[in-house]
């Protein structure tokens, strides 16, 4: 699932980036409004954590300009001033939620959790088959085997669990498992591919990551 950060405070959106990243999100950062807006309008983001107070235009613009293109992506607000009318304003804006600096990082991310439940995300478990990811030990099952994921191979799991029998092509994955560093021309994305299936379908008959020739990948129960 990939988010985007628009906050101008360095160490703010290191901070949030890198915490997000560990809890295996891919995270994009702007630093001021326009950036964030023109971001916000051209990736296909499942969260975008808005700061209020940012050079060149304000969140709450932000957002107002955003839900105007017709953007629905799940906005949570950040803001320094914790009083009623700022509160009021940004959720008059279009955002979905809000929250005071400072906050406990934990705090943060059940409120993304949160926002990503509102598009219908459910929460301890995705399941699929026989195959189960616990989304609160990070772990994968596949049947009674029990399976460590990195970070990245839990991110590419939890995207195809919440996308099972559609075809994902190699950009759909790009724009929701990385983050805007991402260079289209390597690979990786099919490595990537080959060390979860490695671990999802070794040892079994029944594989559930199958290719789509030329185009990407799909989860699905059933035969090549
Ligand atoms: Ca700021």
């Amino acid at each position: 699932m990939r988010i985007l950060v628009v906050e101008d405070e360095k160490k703010v959106a290191g901070f949030i980036k890198k915490g997000l990243e560990e809890e295996s999100y891919a995270v994009d950062v702007a630093s001021d409004g326009i950036e964030g807006e023109y971001l916000a309008s051209t990736n296909d983001y499942d969260v975008i954590i808005l700061d209020i107070m940012l050079p060149k235009k304000n969140g709450i613009d932000v957002v107002r300009d955003l839900r105007i293109k017709g953007i629905k992506t799940q906005v949570l607000l950040l803001t320094a001033r914790d009083t009623v009318e700022d509160k009021v304003r940004g959720l008059d804006s279009g955002a979905d939620d809000y929250l005071s600096k400072p906050f406990a990082f934990e705090e943060l991310v059940a409120r993304v959790r949160a926002l990503m439940r509102r598009k219908d995300y459910s929460l301890a478990e995705l399941k699929f088959a026989d195959l189960v990811l616990d989304q609160a030990t990070r772990k994968a099952k596949r049947g009674d085997t029990v399976i460590d994921l990195t970070a990245k191979e839990y991110g590419l799991l939890e995207y195809f669990l919440r996308n099972p029998n559609k075809v994902l092509t190699r950009t759909m994955i790009a724009e929701h498992v990385w983050d805007y560093t991402f260079d289209s021309d390597t690979n990786v994305i099919d490595v990537y591919v080959n060390h979860l299936r490695n671990k999802i379908d070794k040892d079994t008959f029944k594989k559930l990551i199958h290719t789509v020739r030329g185009i990407g990948y799909i989860l699905r129960d059933g035969e090549e």
